[in-house]
C-alpha cells in the first residue's frame, strides 16, 4: 500500500475540487514542496485539514495530476482500478458486440475516473498510453486489473510522458499475451484497417473520427471528387470511396503517407492507382490548384493543432480561418467542406467563428449541414468539458 500525503489547497480552489474538477492545477496547491515523488497519492485537504479529494501526482502538460476519488477512505490498489475498467467496459458493451467494428476507445482517461490513462481495442488487443511517469508507476495494479477484467490476445504500450505529450521509443511497446500481426487488420463500421501497434507513437487509426468518417461516407461522397488534405494514412478518402466518390485525392507532406495510403485502399480491395496520392505541403498543393484551376466536391480539412514544416508555421487558433478560404477558394459549387479540429485551444463556438469570418472575408454564403463533438467510447468527464476537444463542421457552400 502506498504511503498517502496531505496537500494543502489554497481557499479559492476548495469548492472546485469538492465539486468534482479532476485536474490538479500548480496554481491551486498551496505547498508545492510537499508533493514528493510522481505516482504519489494526495490527500488534497483544505487550511483546517479537512479532507476534499484523492488525487495522484503526475506532471501532464500543464497539470500536476488527477482527482482520483472523493471518499476519503478509498483505497487506491488494484481493486480500485479494475471498479473503473470494469466500469468503463460496461459502459462500451455496444462496441464489443459489433461485428462490424473492431477498434475503439475502452477507457477515456478522466471520462473514466482516471486521468492520465487511456486504452483502446483493437481486434482483441489492447492498447495502454501512458501520459505521465505518475501514472506509469501504477503499472503493475493497472495490467493486473485490465487482464482479470478482459479476455486478450495480447497487450500494448505506449509512453507519453513528457510535458508536451510526445512518445518514448524505448522498444517497450509490447507487454503481455501474444504480439499482433503486422499489420493487424481491424474494422471500422465495415472497412478495414491496418493497424500497426509496436511501431511508433501513431497505430495507423485515429479513432475519434468515426463517425465522422461514416456520415462521409454513407452520406455527402456518392458521385464526388474529394479532396483529403493532412490526410495520413488516407482514412477518409478511403470511406469516401466506398462511399462511391467519384475520385479522391489525399495530401500530406509526411513521406509515409503514400505507402500508407495505398495499403489502406489495397486491404478495401480499392485500386489505388485509380486515386491520386500526393507527398506535398498542403499549402503548396493548394496554390497548384488555384493555378490549374482545378476544383473538388468536397474538401476535408483535419490539420494539426500546430504543425511546422519548411516554409510554414500552422496554429490551428491563429491559421484555421485562412487554411479555410484556400479550401473554399478550390471547392465546387454547392461544394461540402469538411472542417475538422483536435484543438482543445478553442471552444465550438470559436470555430464556428472562424468559418463565419472565412466565407464572410471572401464574400460566398454557407450553410451548416451539421457538427460533431466526441464519440460516445471518448467519454468526456461532465466536470472537466474543456476535455471534449473534437469540433468536426460540415458545411455547405452556397453558389
Ligand atoms: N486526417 C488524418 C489525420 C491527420 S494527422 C486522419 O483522418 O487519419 C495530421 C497529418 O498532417 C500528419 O500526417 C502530418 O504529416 C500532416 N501534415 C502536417 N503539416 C502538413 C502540411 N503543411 N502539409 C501536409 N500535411 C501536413
Amino acid at each position: 500500500m502506498k504511503q498517502e500525503i496531505d496537500l494543502l489547497i489554497k481557499p479559492e480552489f476548495v469548492d472546485a475540487y469538492k465539486d468534482g474538477y479532476p485536474l490538479l492545477t500548480r496554481e491551486s496547491i498551496a505547498n508545492i514542496d510537499k508533493l514528493g515523488k510522481q505516482g504519489q497519492i494526495l490527500n488534497l485537504v483544505d487550511s483546517k485539514k479537512k479532507f476534499i479529494a484523492k488525487a495522484y501526482y503526475g506532471i501532464q502538460n500543464k497539470g500536476y495530476g488527477w482527482v482520483l476519488s472523493l471518499d476519503k477512505d478509498e483505497k487506491i490498489d488494484s481493486s480500485f482500478f479494475e471498479r473503473k475498467i470494469v466500469d468503463a467496459i460496461k459502459y462500451r458493451e455496444d462496441f464489443y458486440s459489433d461485428s462490424y467494428t473492431t477498434a475503439f476507445r475502452v477507457f477515456n482517461t478522466q471520462g473514466d475516473g482516471i486521468g492520465g490513462l487511456s486504452i483502446d481495442y483493437f481486434d482483441g488487443y489492447y492498447l495502454i498510453t501512458w501520459y505521465s511517469e505518475g501514472i506509469y508507476v501504477f503499472k503493475e495494479e493497472i495490467l493486473k486489473a485490465l487482464k482479470s477484467a478482459v479476455k486478450y490476445k495480447g497487450i500494448y504500450q505506449k509512453k507519453r510522458f513528457d510535458v508536451k505529450g510526445s512518445f518514448l521509443e524505448d522498444g517497450e511497446d509490447f507487454i503481455s499475451g501474444s504480439t499482433a500481426p503486422c499489420p493487424l487488420i481491424v474494422k471500422e463500421n465495415g472497412v478495414n484497417f491496418a493497424i500497426y501497434l509496436d511501431d511508433g507513437a501513431m497505430v495507423g487509426v485515429f479513432l475519434d473520427q468515426r463517425e465522422v468518417r461514416k456520415t462521409l461516407r454513407d452520406k455527402y461522397s456518392k458521385g464526388k471528387t474529394t479532396l483529403n488534405t493532412f490526410s495520413y494514412t488516407g482514412a477518409f478518402s478511403v470511406f469516401a470511396s466506398m462511399g462511391g466518390a467519384s475520385k479522391t485525392t489525399s495530401v500530406d507532406l509526411a513521406k509515409r503517407s503514400l505507402a500508407k495510403t495505398k495499403e489502406q485502399f489495397s486491404i478495401n480491395k480499392i485500386d489505388a492507382s485509380t486515386q491520386d496520392i500526393i507527398v506535398e505541403d498542403v499549402f503548396h498543393y493548394f496554390k497548384y490548384a488555384v493555378r490549374k484551376k482545378l476544383s473538388f466536391d468536397i474538401v476535408v480539412l483535419d490539420p494539426p493543432s500546430f504543425a511546422r514544416s519548411k516554409k510554414h508555421t500552422f496554429s490551428a487558433s491563429k491559421d484555421y480561418v485562412n487554411l479555410l478560404k484556400e479550401a473554399i477558394k478550390i471547392s465546387s459549387k454547392n461544394g461540402l467542406i469538411v472542417a475538422s479540429t483536435n484543438s482543445a485551444n478553442f471552444s465550438m463556438m470559436t470555430f464556428r467563428g472562424f468559418i463565419d469570418r472565412a466565407f464572410k472575408e471572401l464574400k460566398i454564403g454557407f450553410k451548416v449541414q451539421e457538427s460533431f463533438s466526441l464519440a460516445k467510447d471518448f467519454r468526456v468527464d461532465p466536470k472537466f468539458k474543456e476535455d471534449n476537444y473534437l469540433k468536426v463542421v460540415f458545411i455547405k457552400k452556397l453558389t
